[in-house]
């Protein structure tokens, strides 16, 4: 084993937290994992993994405390009676097994709690709803204005939450003031415009927070530390009359209270923008102030990926824990390899928000880089470590994009002899080209990754610029092959059940491949988009920059739809209309002529002709499956070469994103040497006790 590298000893400090102590400086802060207390044995997992690579600190995602903060359907935590206490142990253990400390944020929505389930009104200081257009935040019910009672009620919900989350074992405990949720309305001079003790003068308005946190932490004493999870943005634009910003003035305040403070910012989406839209460190702004103010120790997040970015927080004295949720998710053993002084073997995240996306549809997490990630209950697969090979057989990879390279690492990793061949000069597919788009450069991490792995391993040879035909492969002698071979955007546009038409192709009409090629366009440039991904948007930047008038056309209500749940949706427009490109939104394509285009307005049924240069059509992508499907076609020509099986994976078999191949590769390097057909297998769940 290598020794630690000095810059990075730092983060290897221990940190009081009140009554506890934290064995270093990794913290994985709250965050939703898409497995609420429905699915414990999956939490229980998905969080022991990470103190089992050396986070000093995994806490839960968001936990309810009470049945007025319901958030059904999206998977959310809850503590509301004595029986939710059992599904916290087996993650308190997970992480207990470590010598981690497990935390838990208690969570009262307030306004924003839908109550889909309890039916109960949503209760706030002032019976203000804070208006947004999400649909899972948008609900019919005006909130309940709290009198003195629901605010004793409140606090005394916390109080048995506390009581409760010591029983389960947990270490810390948060308060929520964060994100528009119950307390941090109190704070907030918008939506608390209260005659009492708790409205008016930030003193008074910030009452609450300090009644919660004196009485969790009476009720906790040393038994568990009280923490808060606090947003500052919008508080640091507020006049203070005696401080520089209301931020200050409330840390001026209370900043001694708690055990702990955990910085955030007002809404989701500016928290964890996308790696497209956002560079590490970009919270620096609204936590860097707070340990001027306060003797307490600080956790911050904001999409630190490299060790020596989280070095920096604490030399600087901006931090005292690395806050993490993406870094602690793509590699949870990153303190680990940190300590082996393997920091070229972290699996870096790229910043896709794959994993944001599961919480907003309501799924186990996933990730593009860490295919294990939300499988390591119901697989058994562990970010690290994999089962040994079965046989002497070989296998051969065909295709060197996300697919073939993760089944080559994986099928090396578990001992198998691999070879791996692309009829590209390098390894890579898709995301070479991808990967040059605007602000998608992190995504070559997961090529980077890959190859730094493979090229430690002495059982994988590489065979460039080698276009195999079926005939090659049969002469070869493998015995297993599997191709990834990757999709091909075709020129379609679509008709009115969104079925793909195709168009023949002329020196003006292009797919994106074309465009990432270089190939010549002429303004105006329209592009049709009907995918629901980046490509499109992507694209328009793209050739905008290259300096062309460009009109995106979609038949959706937004450009890139789908990139709400990867909180990319408002960025995306954002940057469409910053470069003064021109979205046609709910249109479609009804005719292609040579210098123009007739459309229809979907909305409305109006038909017009637009004027074009090139057209880009963005929006079905075809399996390049000719070589899986002549290889399977000819089985007699399979048992003469001595083939035991082909499989076909990634976006040859069914196009989609970067995660879904990624996750091929390793599904088949971990089942293609098992009996049963993977697809066929039994489905592990975990199913509720009949009462
Ligand atoms: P995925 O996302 O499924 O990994 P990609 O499109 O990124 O797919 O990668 C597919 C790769 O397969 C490309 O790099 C392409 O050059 C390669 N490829 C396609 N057909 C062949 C072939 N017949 N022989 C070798 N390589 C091929
Ligand atoms: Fe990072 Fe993407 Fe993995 Fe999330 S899904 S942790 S953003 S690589």
């Amino acid at each position: 084993m290598k020794p630690m590298n000095e810059r990075y000893k730092i983060l290897f400090e221990s940190v009081e937290i009140g009554p506890k102590t934290a064995k270093n400086r990794f913290y994985q802060v709250p965050h939703a994992m898409g497995s609420g207390n429905d699915m414990p044995n999956t939490r229980a997992a998905q969080r022991g993994i990470k103190a089992e690579g050396g986070w000093g600190v995994v806490n839960t995602g968001y936990c309810s405390i009470h049945p007025s903060s319901d958030d059904r359907p999206l998977p959310f935590a809850r503590l509301w009676s004595e029986k939710d206490i059992a599904s916290h142990v087996p993650m308190v253990e997970a992480v207990h097994e470590h010598d981690a400390l497990a935390g838990i944020e208690f969570f009262h929505g307030g306004a924003y709690a839908a109550n889909r389930h309890t039916r109960m009104p949503p209760i706030s200081p002032s019976g203000i709803q804070q208006k947004v257009g999400e649909l899972m935040d948008m609900h019919l019910t005006a909130p309940k204005v709290m009198d003195k009672k629901d605010i004793k009620d409140l606090i005394q919900w916390h109080l048995i939450a506390t009581e409760r989350a010591i029983k389960a074992g947990f270490d810390i405990i948060y308060c929520y003031a964060g994100m528009g949720f119950l307390p941090y309305h109190f704070l907030h001079p918008t939506f608390n415009n209260r005659s009492d003790e708790y409205g008016g003068s930030l003193e008074n308005r910030s009452r609450l927070m300090r009644e919660l946190i004196t009485e969790m932490k009476t009720v906790a004493g040393d038994r568990a530390a009280i923490a808060v999870r606090m947003s500052t943005d919008e508080l640091l634009t507020f006049a203070s009359e005696s401080s520089e910003s209301e931020a200050h003035e409330f840390f001026e305040i209370n900043g001694e209270l708690p055990d702990l403070w955990d910085i955030k910012m007002s809404s989701w989406f500016k928290e964890c923008p996308s790696g497209r839209f956002a560079e590490s460190g970009h919270m620096e702004p609204y936590n860097s102030f707070v340990k001027k103010l306060t003797s307490k120790p600080v956790v911050g997040v904001g999409w630190f990926t490299s060790p020596d970015v989280m070095a920096k927080q604490i030399n600087e004295g901006i931090l005292d824990f690395v806050g993490a949720a993406r870094a602690s998710i793509a590699d949870p053993f990153l303190p680990n390899k940190l300590k082996e002084g393997r920091e070229d073997d972290i699996r870096e995240c790229i910043g896709c928000n794959i994993c944001a996306s599961c919480y907003n549809q309501g799924i186990p997490v996933r990730c593009t880089q860490n295919p294990s990630m939300g499988e390591e209950w119901r697989r058994g697969w562990h970010p690290e470590r994999i089962k040994p090979k079965s046989s002497e057989d070989s296998i051969l990879v065909i295709g060197g994009g996300p697919a073939g390279l993760e089944a080559t690492l994986s099928l090396a990793r578990r001992g198998y002899s691999v070879a791996i061949a692309d009829s590209e000069k390098e390894l890579g597919g898709r995301i070479n080209m991808e990967s040059k788009l605007p602000g998608m450069s992190s995504y070559k991490r997961v090529i980077d990754y890959r190859l730094n792995q493979i090229n430690q391993l002495d059982n994988i040879d590489v065979y460039l610029d080698n276009t195999l035909s079926s005939d090659d492969v049969l002469e070869l002698g493998f015995d297993h092959v599997v191709t990834a071979t990757g999709s091909s955007w075709q020129p379609t546009i679509m008709d009115e059940k969104s079925a793909p038409v195709f168009v023949t192709k002329t020196d003006t009409i292009f797919t994106p491949e074309d465009i990432l090629n270089g190939c010549d366009l002429k303004s105006p440039v329209i592009i049709f988009d009907f995918d629901y991904y980046y490509m499109g948007g992507l694209l328009a930047e793209h050739i905008r920059d290259l300096g062309h008038e460009v009109t995106i056309i979609t038949p959706f209500e937004k450009v890139s739809p789908w990139s709400f749940n990867s909180n990319e949706i408002v960025e995306i427009q954002s940057r469409l209309m910053e470069k003064d490109i021109k979205v046609l939104t709910e249109h479609r394509i009804l005719d292609v002529m040579d210098s123009s285009l007739k459309i229809i307005n979907t909305a409305i049924n109006k038909e017009s002709i637009i004027d074009r240069g090139s057209l880009v059509l963005v929006g079905y992508r075809a399996q390049n499956d000719s070589l899986y499907d002549s290889l399977i076609s000819d089985e007699e020509a399979l048992k003469t070469s001595g083939i035991k099986s082909v499989q076909n994976i990634g976006d040859s078999n069914a196009p989609g994103a970067v995660v879904h191949a990624v996750f091929a590769g390793h599904l088949y390097a971990n089942t293609f040497d098992q009996l049963n057909d993977p697809s066929n297998e039994d489905f592990k769940l975990e199913y509720p006790v009949i009462q």
